[in-house]
């Protein structure tokens, strides 16, 4: 069989997915309500009522969705202030990412990938046969643009930016991002924290043929099970995606989660407040640990380096008490750990544990 099988795939490492809570139950041997899911950036309040009720209320599951998306692109494009022809979805962004490669990417076609980061970029870049560039963050974990632009060559088609990253939890200036835009290849910010940080580069994306911004419902809008995400694109760029993309590539229930969400923003907006002023305090009581090294973040989430200790020895030991939170096994990261913000008594739980340890 392995004959068959693309020699690049072989030889490809796999991407580390996170779990759903009944096998971290399960896991844990802990009923699925004392689960404490810090791993995944999820929001922990959950949809809003009106979205439940509406994914009760809808008549049509037995049909197909609309392969143009045309409701859905709509009240997109109104929620960014833009025109619905710069507006595709996508089955989360994670399915976007992948589309932009397997229409860009010739094999050996080189992306350009700010690492630490969001892992999904080289992953996709390996599945079409893409060749991915590493450029290391600075020790804060800034993007180090001069080493993006020295790596570039006739073969990088594709820049990845996640803004805020995941997971170090810092942005990039618009003036970077410009700097960038300017080397003529793709230049794709990845905004899924966007609610949570509140800068954009989207109103950009109109005046140049080769940037692309990406967001989800995951994060923020607690859909991250529908899987539904979107980009905003050049408007070249959407007609051959729409080409390309499996026509019903986003279902009937997340099309109609998205319109009842962006139909009730109120509910969403004082989640964000919540999880935004959690963030604060988490931030404070990791760093009175005196051991860990929280990294400020613009996102939902914390990094932290552990300054006395092994972060994944750390990481099980938190497993065992039912507090599941993100360790990377890469060198950069090695001795860090990532914890998503959760509600007040899921820090309190976690900070409970840590000092236990401490
Ligand atoms: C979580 C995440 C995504 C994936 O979002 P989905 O819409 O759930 O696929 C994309 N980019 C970044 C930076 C993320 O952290």
């Amino acid at each position: 069989m392995e004959k068959l099988i693309r020699p690049e795939l072989i030889a490809m490492k796999a991407y580390t997915p996170i779990e759903p809570v009944e096998i971290l139950s399960a896991r844990s041997r802990l009923p699925a309500g004392k689960v404490i899911k810090l791993d995944g950036n999820e929001n922990p309040y959950g949809c809003s009522p009106d979205v439940r009720q509406a994914l009760a209320d809808y008549a049509y599951y037995h049909i197909y969705p609309d392969p143009e998306q045309r409701e859905l692109r709509e009240a997109l494009a109104k929620y960014v202030g833009l025109d619905g022809g710069h507006v595709i979805a996508g089955s989360g962004s994670d399915e976007l990412i992948d589309l932009i490669l397997r229409l860009l990417l010739e094999p050996g076609d080189k992306v350009i990938n700010c690492s630490p980061t969001f892992g999904m970029y080289p992953f996709s870049t390996e599945v079409c046969g893409g060749r991915v560039i590493e450029v290391a963050r600075d020790e804060d974990f800034a993007v180090d643009v001069a080493a993006v632009k020295r790596a570039l060559d006739k073969r990088t088609k594709v820049i990845f930016i996640a803004s805020p990253n995941n997971p170090t939890g810092n942005i990039i200036s618009e003036s970077e991002i410009l700097e960038l835009v300017d080397t003529g290849r793709i230049v794709v910010v990845d905004e899924a924290y966007f609610e949570f940080s509140g800068l954009t580069v989207v109103n950009l994306v109109p005046n140049y043929s080769n940037l692309i911004v990406l967001r989800t419902f995951s994060k923020w809008a607690g859909l991250a099970g529908l899987r539904v995400g979107y980009g905003i694109f050049p408007v070249e760029i959407v007609s051959y995606l729409m080409k390309i993309k499996q026509p019903y590539n986003v279902n009937a229930a997340a099309q109609v989660a998205v319109l009842a969400t962006l139909d009730d923003m109120g509910y969403l907006q004082d989640a964000i407040k919540k999880i935004i002023a959690e963030r604060e305090r988490l931030f404070i009581e990791l760093g009175e640990l005196g051991w860990l090294k929280p990294y400020p973040s613009r996102g939902n989430f914390i990094l932290c380096s552990v300054l006395d200790g092994n972060a994944e020895e750390i990481w099980r030991k938190l497993q065992s008490k039912g507090i599941f939170i993100r360790y990377f096994n890469v060198t950069r990261l090695s001795n860090c750990l990532r914890t998503s913000v959760g509600k007040p008594e899921d820090t309190d739980a976690l900070i409970g544990a840590l000092k236990e340890m401490g």
